[in-house]
């Protein structure tokens, strides 16, 4: 049980942080030896490899609700929710969105070989815990993960309460928050995507912010993109993800 929790919230943080907040959006900078530890934990929570998910996730940003979203719940509940990712159509590495990550070998290796990082994690929970550990720690905790973070596609297009009047149907959800550290704010994520905090008011937790707060301090983590203090909101509507330079430029907040 306590294997299942360590497993759940660990795995977690490397798909808020890793996957999305970092390899989809860019919104921190890092050495290239913690990148791989973000791409290699991420990979074990078994939702393919980093460039997969990545590439996925910038589409959607990009065409949000229309039809050449991956996984708009305007094709019904279940689509969004899985048929998406069991679907061929969606089964291949998208083309030409990561170009920026793809550069770097060790990504690729991870994202076309991304069975071994699951692998890895089921053999460790095993030898932890025996078959209690593997079934628990390992397979119970990957398919909570798995529709916790299905829910983002699917319900928090759907359920919850827009601040901001964006053009998709993005929602912000306290419980979606809660079950995925900070990625139920996901109305104010679509409205600045390019930013690492999405809870912006105190009581809209976000732990994967928390997190990153206290990497930034450590020094493992730099450059984090932070919401304007004044509250003024950056469109990050051009901006184009795999060229780091025209995030900066536009993103860039006063001191
Ligand atoms: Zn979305
Ligand atoms: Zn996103």
């Amino acid at each position: 049980m306590v294997l299942c929790l360590v497993t759940y919230w660990g795995r977690m943080f490397f798909i808020t942080a890793g996957y999305h907040r970092y390899f989809s959006h860019r919104t921190y900078r890092t050495s290239r030896a913690f990148q791989f530890v973000l791409a290699f934990g991420g990979a074990t929570a078994a939702q393919k490899g980093p460039l997969w998910w990545a590439g996925h996730h910038r589409i959607h940003h990009r065409y949000t609700d229309t039809a050449e979203d991956p996984h708009t719940p305007l094709k019904g509940f279940w689509w969004s929710h899985v048929g998406w990712i069991l679907s061929k159509d969606t089964k291949d590495q998208p083309a030409s969105t990561m170009k920026d990550f793809a550069a770097f070998p060790e990504i690729r290796f991870i994202s076309k070989h991304d069975w071994i990082a699951p692998w890895t994690l089921a053999i460790a929970c095993f030898v932890i815990g025996g078959l209690p550990g593997l079934l628990i720690g390992f397979f119970l905790s990957t398919v909570l993960l798995w529709h916790s973070t299905f829910m983002i596609n699917s319900l928090a297009h759907v359920f919850g309460s827009r601040r901001f009047d964006t053009e998709d149907t993005s929602r912000n959800n306290p419980v979606l928050a809660v079950l995925t550290m900070g990625e139920g704010w996901h109305n104010n994520h679509h409205r600045q995507a390019h930013v690492a905090r999405q809870g912006l008011k105190w009581w809209e937790i976000d732990l994967t912010w928390y997190v990153l707060v206290a990497l930034e301090k450590l020094h493992i983590i730099w450059g984090v993109r932070r919401p304007r203090p004044d509250g003024q909101i950056v469109d990050d509507h051009d901006i184009d993800l795999t060229d780091p330079a025209t995030v900066d430029e536009r993103t860039t907040t006063p001191a």
